[in-house]
């Protein structure tokens, strides 16, 4: 990672003094490939570095920090700074109402997507939203929001495809004044490029609606050309806030980073999967951290939060204390696991933890599977599931028996169990120190 890099480029600096130009180049290089890496824009990198090396010139070398650290700390200062951080990056629906969002974005960035979760998100701050398909042009984009607002009890305002968007768009708003809706979403129609016409329906509906929100919809994976994008939205319909979807895959995020400082304008929200609950508010050092490659431990250990039995937790820590991990536990994590999500997206949270994800590849189990792996410990004896080294030829056999399985199956089991112990042990090592403090909350 960018700080392992960086702390050995630090070590020669020890005792130095101050930080020189010449000192800190080769840091500086490492930054700038680090953000480069993270597809943030070229020439926002380019300012970037300026800035951390015109701030840290001149600055002591101090001993205190780990020298890797205290370059690290300014960058990563410097970009939250940069991402907004600490600014008021909150919907802004104090209006009266009936108040409108209006999303727009390309076609495939997750607008449609971002309605339903954003309305779910509404709802669930006691707001009554009213979402509004406004693509006519895709086949099928209204009845994929009616779908979601089936799935989430949300009502979809009725229009269809051979209605002008900029009308369909005037009469909800009507309707939701009438009809005692607070807050409407607008979902509009998309391009894989930016197009006049398109800019002109959107600027129309803009005119018509008044929308409190424009809310820019970026998928993550977008590179070099998230700028010219977000800028041609920006320009066109002085967008509000920001979206950043698909966060859940390999993106480190880096186009939000450039989306900012071109437009100026706050990312809000970010998308973290295809379902309905993956949205979460925009936490500036969070995503810094991430395009460091510094992992997103805080967001690791929220999650973890929310979903982890406590007491459960408690245990489980006790045992890794002891070093215990056995196959009562492993059956217990994974159903831990299941309620938390697709194990990959929450291991790619912690820091350097890729390599031991490789190794869990195929740990985790489908729901039949789970079944399996149940019935199969069930059929142990107790000293089998504290010391799965005891279970030899002969036992395996009768495992397999007793739990309906065959013996090939059991050994598979028992395979990925030993995979998941060293998994288990390679996090302790790596261990944020308040990973599990953070689990007990
Ligand atoms: P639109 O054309 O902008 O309306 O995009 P859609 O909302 O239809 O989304 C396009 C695709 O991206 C769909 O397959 C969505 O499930 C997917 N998608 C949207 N948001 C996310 C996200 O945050 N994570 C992931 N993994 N997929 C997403
Ligand atoms: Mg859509």
């Amino acid at each position: 990672t960018l700080q392992d890099k960086l702390d050995s480029v630090f070590k020669k600096l020890r005792g130095q003094g101050v930080m020189t130009e010449d000192n800190i180049k080769e840091a500086l290089r490492e930054v700038r490939l680090a953000l480069l890496e993270a597809d943030v824009n070229f020439k926002v990198v380019k300012d970037f570095v300026e800035k951390v090396r015109s701030r840290s010139v001149g600055t002591e070398v101090l001993q205190s920090l780990a020298p890797g650290q205290q370059v690290i700390k300014i960058v990563h200062d410097e970009l939250v700074l940069l991402m907004g951080g600490g600014e008021d990056n909150s919907l802004d629906l104090a209006a009266k109402p009936p108040v409108s969002i209006m999303m727009v974005g390309l076609q495939g960035a997750g607008k449609t997507t971002s309605c339903g979760k954003l309305a779910r998100y509404l709802k669930s701050q006691r707001r009554k939203p009213l979402m509004v398909p406004a693509d006519v042009y895709r086949p099928a984009a209204i009845e994929q929001l009616k779908t979601l607002g089936r799935q989430l009890s949300i009502e979809v305002f009725d229009s269809s495809s051979d209605q002008k968007p900029v009308d369909i768009c005037a009469n909800a708003i009507r309707y939701a004044t009438l009809n005692g809706f607070d807050t409407v979403i607008l979902d509009t129609a998309g391009r894989h490029q930016i197009d006049d016409y398109l800019m002109d329906e959107l600027d129309a509906i803009k005119r018509a609606v008044e929308p409190r929100e424009i809310l820019f919809v970026a998928d993550a994976m977008t590179g070099q050309e998230a700028v010219n994008v977000a800028s041609g939205f920006n320009d066109r319909l002085d967008i509000t806030g920001v979206i950043l979807t698909k966060l859940d895959g390999d993106a480190k995020g880096g186009a939000a980073l450039s989306i900012k400082a071109v437009t100026g304008k706050p990312v809000k929200f970010v998308g973290l999967g295809e379902k309905l609950d993956a949205l979460d508010v925009f936490h500036a050092d969070r995503l810094v951290s991430r395009i460091l490659g510094m992992g997103d431990v805080l967001t690791l250990i929220e999650k973890a939060q929310a979903t982890f039995d406590t007491k459960e937790a408690e245990r489980l820590q006790q045992k890794l204390k002891k070093n215990q991990f056995d196959l009562e536990d492993f059956r217990a994590q994974l159903q831990q696991i299941k309620k938390m999500g697709s194990l990959e997206s929450i291991l790619g949270m912690i820091p350097g933890v890729g390599k031991a994800m490789k190794q869990m590849q195929g740990v985790q189990p489908s729901e039949k599977e789970l079944k399996r792996i149940e019935a199969i410990i069930d059929s142990m004896t107790r000293k089998e599931r504290a010391d799965h080294t005891v279970i030899n030829g002969s036992r395996r056999l009768r495992i397999a028996k007793g739990s309906g399985t065959s013996v090939q199956e059991v050994n598979q089991l028992l395979k990925r169990f030993s995979e998941a112990q060293k998994v288990v042990k390679q996090l302790q090592k790596l261990g944020p120190k308040g990973l599990m403090k953070g689990m007990k909350g």
